[in-house]
This record gives C-alpha cells, sequence and structure tokens, in this order.
C-alpha cells in the first residue's frame, strides 16, 4: 500500500511517522527546500495544558491527549521539551470568574493537576509579576518545545523507517483515478492508495482543487519580539483569555531566551506569506508585557518575527475524509499540542477496514545532532579527542562547535538556515553577525558548493555573490 502526505509541518510529519510504523510505503512531498518552514517555523512553541478550548471542540478533542503524549515522543526522538507550567494572570475579580471558568473546563478535558492560586503563591512561582494581581491559574503540564525540532525529528525517524521525503516539491493536485489517487507535483507524477492533505495555510486551497469542500483559511497574524533578557520568568505567562484569544504571553524559549507576544491580527486570505512585523503590533506586545512583567526590558531585543495561524470561521481543527483522502485543515493554535493526537487518530481512520500490519524492526529513535555546550567537562573532553572539530567553537553566542555544524549537514541541512534550526547557531544574540561567514566555510567545504551558490533559506535568498579574495 502506499500512502502520501503533503507538508512537512508538525503535522504532516509527524502523521508520516506514525504511517512509517507500519508495512506500507510512506512519500512526504513539500514545497519548501527544508522540513518544518511552514506556520510550524514561527509561533510559541508552547504545549498548552489543555483547560481553554470548549468541551465538545476538535480542540479540546486533542489538545489534552497531544500534551500527554509529548513525553513519550520528546524520548523517542530527542528532541527538548521543558515541562516548565504556565500561569494565567488575573487582574479583577472578573478575571478570578474567568480562571475559576478555565479550571472547570480544563477538568472537563481531563487535563490533570491545575490549580488557582492566591497572589502571594502566584509571586512565589513568578517574582517578576505585576504587584497588582489578583490570582493566577497554575497548569503544571504546560511545556514548551522548538516546534521545528520535533518536525525534523519525526521525518528523520520515519525516514530511518523507510518514508521517502521530497523536498522542493510542490503539490498542485490530487487526482481519484479509479481505486487509486494521482499527485500531480512540480517533479511529475505519482499514484497512491491513501493521501493526507496537511499543507497548513494551503490546505484549504489544496482541498479545493481537488474538488473537496472545506473551510475556508485566512491567515492571523501573530508578532514577537525575542529577547534576551536572563530570568524574566520560569513559566509561560499568559493574560486572562479574550474573545480575542488567549492573549500576549511572556514565555521562556528552549533556547534560554524570552518570547513576547504574539498580537492577533485577521489577514485576508491573499496574504498567507505575509510575515512582517509592524510598529504597531510591537508597539502592541510593549504595552501588554509591561502590564504583565513590569520588569521586561525592551533593549535587550534580539530580533522580531511574524507567524501566521490558519484560522477558519469556526475557530476550530477540521478533519475532512474524502474517499481515501484526508483533508486535515484550520491546524491553528494549540496544533502543535494537538499534532500528535491528530497524527494517531489520522492513521487510525485511514486504515480502518484494511488488514495493515505493524512493522516487526520499526525503529522508534532518533540520534539527536550533538549539544557540546550541555556536555559536562569529561564527556566534551572525551569528544574533542575523537573529533577535534567539537572543540572549535564557531557560534560564540550559542557555543556551537564546527562538529555541530558538520552533522547538522549530515541531518540534512543544505541552507544557512538549515543549519541555524538544527543547531542554533546564527540563533543567539548577534544573530550570526560573527558566525555566518565561518559557517558558510564549512558549508563550502563539506558540501563541495561555491560561496555563491549558498542560500539563506529559499531559492532566491542568495547571500553573497561570490568569493572576494
Ligand atoms: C503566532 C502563532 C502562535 C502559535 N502558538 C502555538 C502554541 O504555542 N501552541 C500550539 O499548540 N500551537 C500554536 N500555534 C499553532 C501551530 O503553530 C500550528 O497549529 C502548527 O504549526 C501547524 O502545523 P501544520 O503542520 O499544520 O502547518 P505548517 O507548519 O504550515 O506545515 C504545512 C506544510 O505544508 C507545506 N505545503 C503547503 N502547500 C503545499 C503544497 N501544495 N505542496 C507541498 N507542500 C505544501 C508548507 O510549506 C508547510 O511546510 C501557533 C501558531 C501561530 C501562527
Amino acid at each position: 500500500m502506499k500512502i502520501a502526505v503533503i507538508g512537512s509541518g508538525i503535522v504532516g510529519s509527524l502523521i508520516a511517522r506514525e504511517f512509517s510504523k507500519y508495512d506500507v510505503e510512506v512519500e512526504l512531498f513539500e514545497k519548501l527546500p527544508d522540513v518544518g518552514w511552514g506556520v510550524t517555523k514561527a509561533n510559541s512553541g508552547i504545549l498548552h495544558a489543555g483547560y481553554d478550548d470548549e468541551p465538545g471542540t476538535m480542540r479540546a478533542k486533542y489538545c489534552a491527549h497531544g500534551n500527554e503524549m509529548y513525553d513519550k515522543l520528546a524520548e523517542e526522538l530527542h528532541f527538548e521539551l521543558k515541562r516548565i507550567g504556565s500561569l494565567v494572570v488575573a487582574f479583577t475579580d472578573d478575571d478570578v470568574k474567568i480562571l475559576e471558568d478555565l479550571l472547570e473546563r480544563g477538568k472537563k478535558n481531563g487535563v490533570k493537576n491545575l490549580k488557582i492560586l492566591s497572589r502571594i503563591e502566584a509571586l512565589e512561582v513568578e517574582p517578576n509579576l505585576s504587584r497588582e494581581i489578583k490570582a493566577a491559574l497554575y497548569a503544571p503540564s504546560a511545556g514548551i518545545i522548538a516546534p521545528w525540532e520535533v518536525a525534523q525529528a519525526a521525518v528523520e525517524n520515519a525516514v530511518k523507517n523507510g518514508a521517502k521525503l521530497h523536498l522542493s516539491t510542490e503539490v498542485f493536485n490530487i487526482l481519484e483515478s479509479g481505486r487509486q489517487y494521482v499527485v500531480k507535483t512540480s517533479k511529475g507524477e505519482f499514484v497512491f492508495d491513501i493521501v493526507v492533505n496537511a499543507a497548513g495555510l494551503w490546505a484549504d486551497e489544496l482541498a479545493e482543487k481537488a474538488g473537496v469542500k472545506v473551510t475556508p483559511l485566512h491567515p492571523r497574524r501573530g508578532e514577537y519580539i525575542l529577547l534576551d533578557q536572563p530570568f524574566l520568568v520560569k513559566t509561560v505567562v499568559f493574560p486572562t483569555p479574550s474573545k480575542a484569544g488567549k492573549g500576549i504571553l511572556v514565555l521562556p524559549t528552549v533556547h534560554d531566551t524570552f518570547l513576547l507576544g504574539p498580537t492577533s491580527e485577521d489577514l485576508p486570505p491573499s496574504e498567507k506569506e505575509n510575515t512582517s512585523t509592524t510598529p504597531e503590533g510591537i508597539s502592541k506586545i510593549i504595552k501588554s508585557v509591561k502590564k504583565l512583567v513590569p520588569s521586561v526590558n525592551i533593549s535587550k531585543t534580539i530580533r522580531t518575527f511574524a507567524g501566521l495561524r490558519p484560522e477558519n470561521d469556526i475557530k476550530d481543527f477540521v478533519l475532512k475524509r474524502e474517499g481515501n483522502v484526508m483533508h486535515v485543515v484550520a491546524t491553528r493554535s494549540p496544533g502543535l499540542t494537538s499534532a500528535p493526537a491528530i497524527a494517531e487518530d489520522v492513521v487510525k481512520t485511514m486504515f480502518e477496514g484494511y488488514n495493515v500490519r505493524k512493522k516487526d524492526d520499526f525503529d522508534p529513535y532518533r540520534e539527536p545532532i550533538k549539544k557540546v555546550a550541555e556536555m559536562s567537562d569529561e564527556e566534551r573532553e572525551k569528544l574533542i579527542e575523537m573529533n577535534p572539530a567539537y572543540g572549535r567553537v564557531v557560534c560564540r553566542c550559542n557555543k556551537v562547535t564546527e562538529g555541530e555544524i558538520v552533522e547538522a549537514i549530515k541531518h540534512g541541512a543544505r541552507t544557512l538556515d538549515g543549519i541555524k534550526f538544527r543547531t542554533t547557531a546564527m540563533f543567539g544574540r548577534c544573530q550570526g553577525s560573527f558566525c555566518t561567514v565561518k559557517i558558510m566555510n564549512i558549508m563550502k567545504r563539506e558540501l563541495g558548493t561555491g560561496f555563491d551558490e549558498i542560500r539563506k533559506n529559499l531559492p532566491n535568498s542568495k547571500v553573497v555573490d561570490g568569493d572576494v579574495r
């Protein structure tokens, strides 16, 4: 049996890995040059506890369960997961009533260990919170991840278990042909028995081309400020939610920086690539976070960026099956958290009525890229003795070594962003000012390419015209 998955965001990647557990042929199609560069690349990276989603919605069905599935996934795929917990902070008596509602809703959704903390208790957890707060809802199961790392790890593991990855391959249409489907792509036509459309912001348009009416999507932009201010907060700090959503937050990243944001701005469907930031958005973030954490120091900003949520009118995920094609649409927040549960459900649904066997030799583990900065002195010395490249620091901010850059290339990085999103080199305080050229030299040597062939990310993102001297 042949199966196609379209889109290598966190949803498509985990679906492809889930299929790769079975005795079937899996092929994953991605229009961009790398895995996890769509919506999955720019978001808050929170594993939401699941108290926010109205019972009965698809979000409620998948969020808390998806959250629980992450511990096993992180153990198998070796990505960073920090269960740091979250606080929803109340400033008024009305806010406190909302916390009580969220607590009740969380219980209905199966969220464990939720608790309302008094003002004093909340300030003990987060001393930098505003003194004006009245109470906070504490959810210990909330966590943080680097979402693109999960997608990359899942795809690497799927490929290890036999899946085939087609990068830079855009799917134009899915056409029924007898009992099978022809998937028309920019690199030719392929025939499959089962197809899953997990094309993120474009899932609605692809479904429509395939003749299936689904909920139309528009991008909802979320702008962020990335901050390098140590010890700002330990948990994910939310304001009390409103009709507009979860609000503007303050949270740590797994790389020990801090995120402020996101804003929530609906854009027309024609702007599915508009990830620009705006002065209005940034001002709004600053105003909101200063209310939550007054000591926030905006002069410690490393960069600003924006992500786009695949939003629909019903504010919920849509899984629409038509024959043997499943369209996974409107993967808005909490799509990251829900992705493992969605993947499990999609695979189960598509195999109903088939006698498909699990592989005896499925290997759930993925070898991560070494992190020299996190090793003990003994481990580091032993590694450097075996390979001196692990002793040569290339990225000073995040202490990434030449050995790790070479490993990232072996793991599939072919662009500067490919290296950045696999190693965190160029991710730190200087954003690559000091190390980009050194990394380009390593890429030139390892890949045998000219400087002018190296790209930042997309084919048109040439970095230099060639050697000067
Ligand atoms: C600002 C913001 C904050 C968020 N915060 C959180 C959070 O904290 N927690 C949480 O749980 N969720 C959060 N989310 C939601 C989460 O990011 C998404 O649910 C998730 O990343 C969606 O993943 P995806 O795989 O569906 O989409 P994508 O990551 O976009 O993947 C789809 C892939 O399909 C590819 N593709 C598209 N069309 C084609 C085609 N025709 N052929 C081939 N490939 C194609 C794209 O290039 C892309 O790589 C947030 C989202 C945003 C924008």
